[in-house]
């Protein structure tokens, strides 16, 4: 469930007009609503709180400082995958206690300042990773607190792109392997093995690639054991599903069901590392149509957002449900099925300036005729969305709106042509 609803054909975010929205921060523009942002973030709080979980939001979903900062406010930890992640929660507020440092390519420079600021685990996910961090907290007479990744290897479970738990991909240690790493590292003076990570990838709309990742987790746990490693974390990601079509995804709880029974049998703490269920659906784009045309038999509608702003439709044939902000009478007020035929409508394709083809947030949709100046609405784009945003065509990154209750706040402001080449000025000869 979110708070974005029609009132009078006219849609709200929480008790705001998104127009007013548009009027005010112009657009494309990212608007999030704080009320569904906390809701997620409990629902998953409570349907694991029988296992005291650590839930540390993914930075990398959309690492804007003041939702950190609100997550921080209220309990969460930070799944950083970078140094300017590792920033970015620090920045936000949070404690390095409450962080756990992922990624494939950490540097010795990242590994380092994860240690200085007292990160609780690294994720590791190769044999030369783990001598590295070994030898960097050496240097610094630290230990390194690590959690393995295994590489589960699962049947395929969601898009190609965003599969991290089939055999071959470059994620994790592989699970046949994994017992005879840990076995080297045991008594290493610069490294306690103190958890087992895995992330199985996303969106996932099941529960059954959890209870079986879950089931392989508990063996792990008790091999390491039996090794010496004294294990007390057991890391089970994100990855859940949100409703980007229609309501198809699966409550907290689904997930709570088949991990639970898993992490008591260890006794471990748990650790999860939601992004997409957290802030997915908390966000919605907002454009302004600048032109219709129709081109060979097909009818364009030209928006001000493009690839830049939401890259998931090109990069991951991802499906967003796109809906005008004032819809006219003549079609639903929010069509429960946008898939399905819906009356007064015709088939579309909403795209945006950029000079690539692959420049659109989806082909043959049904939507009802636009004008000029019709404001827009791509729902469910709060993850992955201004997160992936970049400067192509150079054109300047959205602003991005908090909205709770009838009021609401620049959080990100829209870029200008000086931030566009501001690494480059100075450097003009
Ligand atoms: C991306 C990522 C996450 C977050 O995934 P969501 O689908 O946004 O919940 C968590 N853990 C790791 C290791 C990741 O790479």
């Amino acid at each position: 469930m979110d708070h974005f609803v029609y009132r009078d054909r006219t849609l709200f975010c929480e008790d705001v007009p998104v127009p007013e929205l548009a009027d005010t921060y112009g657009t494309p523009l990212y608007v999030y609503s704080q009320a569904t942002l906390l809701r997620h973030l409990t629902e998953i709080q409570t349907a694991f709180a029988q296992a005291n979980p650590i839930v540390c939001y993914s930075v990398k979903t959309n690492g804007n400082l003041s939702l950190c900062r609100l997550m921080a406010e209220h309990g969460a930890g930070f799944d950083v995958t970078s140094g300017g992640e590792l920033y970015r929660a620090l920045r936000a507020g949070s404690k390095g206690s409450k962080i756990v440092f992922a990624g494939v390519g950490k540097s010795d420079a990242e590994m380092k300042t994860g240690l200085e600021n007292g990160v609780f685990l690294f994720n590791v996910e190769s044999e030369g990773e783990l001598h590295a961090l070994g030898e960097v907290a050496r240097s610094l007479g630290v230990k390194a607190p690590v959690a393995l990744r295994v590489n589960p290897d699962l049947p395929p479970k969601t898009h190609a792109k965003t599969d991290t738990s089939v055999k071959g991909v470059k994620f994790g240690l592989d699970i046949e392997t994994i017992i005879d790493v840990a076995k080297s590292v045991v008594g290493h003076p610069g490294l306690a093995v103190v958890g087992l990570h895995m992330h199985l990838g996303s969106p996932i709309l099941k529960a059954d690639p959890y209870r079986e990742g879950a089931a392989k987790a508990v063996a792990l746990v008790k091999a390491f054991r039996a090794q010496g490693h004294d294990i007390r974390y057991l890391n089970m990601g994100g990855g859940f599903g949100i409703h980007y079509r229609k309501q198809e995804a699966l409550p907290a709880a689904a997930f709570a069901e088949v991990i639970l029974p898993a992490v008591k049998e260890t006794g471990c703490q748990l650790v999860l590392e939601p992004g997409r269920f957290i802030v997915g659906n908390a966000g919605l784009l907002v454009s302004r149509v600048v032109f219709t045309k129709s081109t060979g038999g097909k009818h364009y509608v030209i928006q001000d957002a493009a690839m830049n702003d939401l890259i998931r439709p090109t990069l991951y044939d991802s499906f967003h449900r796109i809906w005008p902000v004032h819809p006219r009478a003549e079609v639903p007020e929010r069509p429960d099925d946008y898939e399905a035929e819906i009356p007064g409508t015709f088939a579309q394709d909403v795209v945006g300036p950029v000079c690539e083809s692959g420049d659109f947030f989806a082909k043959g949709r049904n939507l009802p005729a636009l004008a000029r100046g019709d404001l827009l609405a791509t729902f469910s784009a709060g993850a992955y969305g201004m997160a992936m945003a970049s400067n192509y065509n150079s054109r300047l990154r959205a602003a991005e709106i908090l909205v709770t209750g009838r009021t609401h706040r620049l959080i990100r402001r829209r870029e200008t042509f000086e931030d566009l080449v501001a690494c480059e000025d100075d450097c003009l000869s």
